[in-house]
């Protein structure tokens, strides 16, 4: 066994194992994890200074988890755009592959907590196979991105085989791979990992940090690999109340992640996923902290503020705006609140 397998072995899943660690409520915890599943890693159990704080709230399970219950289970109705159980087809040209069932942590935020490290989202082989006839036999795809669940808790030899299987359609472009484990289950970026990885370029891989704390010399080591073997690293955050709801920490975390070669990709406003209502924020909160980086901290570090509409309807992004055009003139302000004025082009 690797020893990232065995950080998996020694992660908490059950109430009884985490109050050996911090005072909690046994039974309140084993009501809300028989619905929804705990898994916290040794790494990330490691990050949590005092319950409550940013890090617990992402991985310990709470009872308003299960008192909500008016939002739907499946808010980007990606049930009705799976073609087969492992595909979610929402745009023509992109398809997500969701080839593993479980991750590392289970985050409470989930959008797919529905499912996720459930019996329902068990992969078997056959899916996996089925998830490649459909995009094999799709030639608009042209850009998959592995997801689950963490497509990097898949053993070294079968996540070769999907990558090897994926490089042979002609059409396919690019992969891409969404995981956590930088964050999560760091020891999991081994150099064969890397090594299989670099093998089936050109390879995109995004991570999942949410809080500066999260960037541990650990985590950095494993970015340092994955991007020395030539991986272009990006990140998707979620904008969670009570976790990164702050311009200041969101700025720490967007620099921190541009240091460990990183590159903000995504913020992500909370979805309206059942069991994670507590998370939410008014979409004002993430306009105003883009506005609050927007001059303050490279450009670079700045990432696309994006609402994933309910229904499948896709994602948009969201302001803040800076410039309108009026008839012959554009109007634009500064992110420090003064007005520019300039003649639009009137023949085009
Ligand atoms: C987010 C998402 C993608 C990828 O979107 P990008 O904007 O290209 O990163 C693809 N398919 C689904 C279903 C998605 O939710
Ligand atoms: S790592 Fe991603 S898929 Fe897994 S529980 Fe967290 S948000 Fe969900």
């Amino acid at each position: 066994m690797e020893d990232w397998q065995k950080s998996l072995q020694a992660s908490i899943t059950t109430p009884e194992h985490l109050a050996e660690h911090f005072p909690v409520d046994i039974a309140a915890l084993k009501a809300v994890v028989e619905r929804y599943p705990m898994r916290i890693t040794p790494h990330y159990l490691g990050l949590i200074r005092e319950p409550g704080d940013p890090i617990w709230r992402q991985c310990v399970p709470d009872l308003r988890e299960l008192a909500d219950v008016e939002q739907p289970e499946d808010p980007l109705a990606e049930e009705r755009l799976s073609p087969v159980p492992s595909v979610v087809h929402r745009y023509p040209d992109r398809a997500l592959f969701l080839v593993s069932g479980t991750c590392a942590t289970y985050c409470r935020f989930c959008t797919r907590k529905r499912k996720v490290g459930c019996a329902a989202m068990r992969t078997t082989m056959g899916d996996v196979r089925a998830g490649i006839d459909y995009i094999a036999r799709n030639p608009q795809i042209r850009d998959v991105l592995l997801s689950g669940g963490d497509p990097l808790l898949i053993p070294d030899a079968l996540l070769q085989d999907i990558l090897e299987r994926l490089g042979r359609i002609p059409h396919l472009e690019l992969v891409r791979i969404g995981t956590r484990v930088p964050v999560t289950l760091p020891e999991r970026i081994t150099e064969n990992l890397c090594a299989l990885l670099r093998r089936a370029h050109p390879l995109y891989l995004n991570t999942h940090f949410n809080h500066p704390r999260e960037l541990t010399p650990e985590a950095a080591r494993a970015c340092a690999r994955l991007a020395d073997a030539g991986i272009p690293l990006g990140n998707q955050t979620v904008l969670l109340r009570g976790v990164n709801d702050d311009p200041e920490i969101m700025a720490e975390l967007l620099r921190g992640l541009l240091k460990i070669r990183v590159r903000p990709y995504y913020l992500h406003h909370m979805d309206l996923t059942r069991g994670a209502g507590h998370f939410r924020t008014p979409v004002k909160i993430g306009i105003d902290i883009l506005e609050a980086l927007r001059g303050t901290v490279s450009g670079l570090a700045i990432p696309h503020y994006v609402i994933d509409l309910p229904g499948g309807k896709g994602k948009v992004p969201v302001g803040p705006e800076y410039v309108e055009t009026l008839g012959s003139e554009v109007v634009a302000r500064t992110p420090g609140g003064e007005q520019v004025r300039f003649a639009e082009v009137q023949e085009y």
